[in-house]
């Protein structure tokens, strides 16, 4: 999914009525919590979709407009007021530009990061459609997301235990941060996940950097490793689903994650292209 080919006509004002960081406070990262609500005729966005923010953009530059994507985080609600409200979660960013070394700020995200409560804001989507709850009910389910990946998983399993009871098969959610307090929905300001933990078929796996002060990255090896020979037969078995959300690095992590557990490159190169042609490997990664 490219920016530039989406349809960004059909736009949407939104307030938001809410801002919470839920990220610790000794946490380097700060991610929000954002609520928008968007008056008039629904706005109908599924759980594994993203709306599109259209922030301020740099005039000097040229562009008026900055378009970013942005995970609903839970399933969409009307108020008493006829209004739609949508959560999503955003990481703030800067980047250090590579030849100046200087630092800059995200524009999106930032521009998200300082809104208040009240502030209005443009809105156009929702793209995607990926993340789909399958038709077997004993389907076993894989979810992997690191940082605001978690997000349409969020949404996924709110969607999945509150409105599809048909649903009895096993979830695994693999859950990742370079530490605890980075782990989102998973900590001591939000811990979203706990309402998930008397089920008995689902179940949270952490998975973290062993060398967090030195920006180490999440070590999926280890996480993977950590279930083994079970987490083999369901990647084997003929009813999996393995969805993937995050930063595109997450890609190789994981390939090297899943070739150390299948023994060969060959063997979990065929598996994983076989899961893929069965639309049963899918990934949503920026
Ligand atoms: C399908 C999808 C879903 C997403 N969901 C979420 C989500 O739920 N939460 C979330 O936080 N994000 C999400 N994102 C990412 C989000 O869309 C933005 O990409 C992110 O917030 C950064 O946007 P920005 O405008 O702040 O940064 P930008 O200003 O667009 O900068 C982003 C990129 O530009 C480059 N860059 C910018 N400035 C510099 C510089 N000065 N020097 C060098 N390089 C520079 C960097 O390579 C960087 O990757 C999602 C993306 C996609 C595609």
């Amino acid at each position: 999914m490219r920016l530039q080919d989406l349809d960004t006509t059909d736009r949407r004002s939104a307030r938001l009525t809410s801002t919470e960081r839920i990220t610790p406070d000794e946490s380097p990262e700060e991610v929000r919590e954002l609520v928008l609500e968007i008056p008039g005729a629904a706005f109908e966005a599924s759980p594994g979709q993203s709306i599109g923010i259209i922030a301020p953009g740099e005039v000097a530059f040229g562009q008026a407009e900055h378009l970013r994507l942005y995970s609903v985080a839970d399933i969409p609600e009307r108020t008493s007021e006829g209004a739609t409200r949508l959560r999503i979660c955003v990481r703030r960013c800067d980047y250090i530009d590579p030849y100046n070394g200087e630092r800059y700020r995200g524009i999106a995200s930032n521009y998200l990061c300082d809104l208040t409560v009240g502030d209005r804001v443009t809105l156009t989507g929702p793209f995607g459609d990926l993340f789909h709850i399958p038709d077997d009910p004993e389907a076993a389910l894989i979810l992997i997301g690191a940082g605001t990946g978690i997000a349409p998983f969020r949404a996924f399993l709110m969607h999945l235990y509150r409105s599809q009871p048909r649903f009895g098969g096993e979830v695994k959610l693999f859950h990742g941060g370079r530490t605890g307090l980075e782990m989102l929905y998973r900590n001591d300001v939000r811990d979203d996940f706990a309402q998930f933990g008397d089920i008995a078929t689902f179940e949270a796996i952490e998975a973290v950097s062993e060398r967090p002060h030195w920006d180490g990255e999440i070590d999926w090896t280890k996480a993977i490793g950590s279930r083994g020979e079970e987490l083999r037969e369901w990647v084997l078995r003929p009813h999996t689903y393995i969805y993937l959300a995050g930063l595109e690095s997450i890609r190789d992590r994981l390939d090297s994650a899943f070739v150390k557990l299948f023994g060969s490159s060959e063997t979990w190169t065929r598996r994983k292209a076989e899961l893929v042609a069965g639309g049963r490997w899918v990934e949503w990664l920026y």
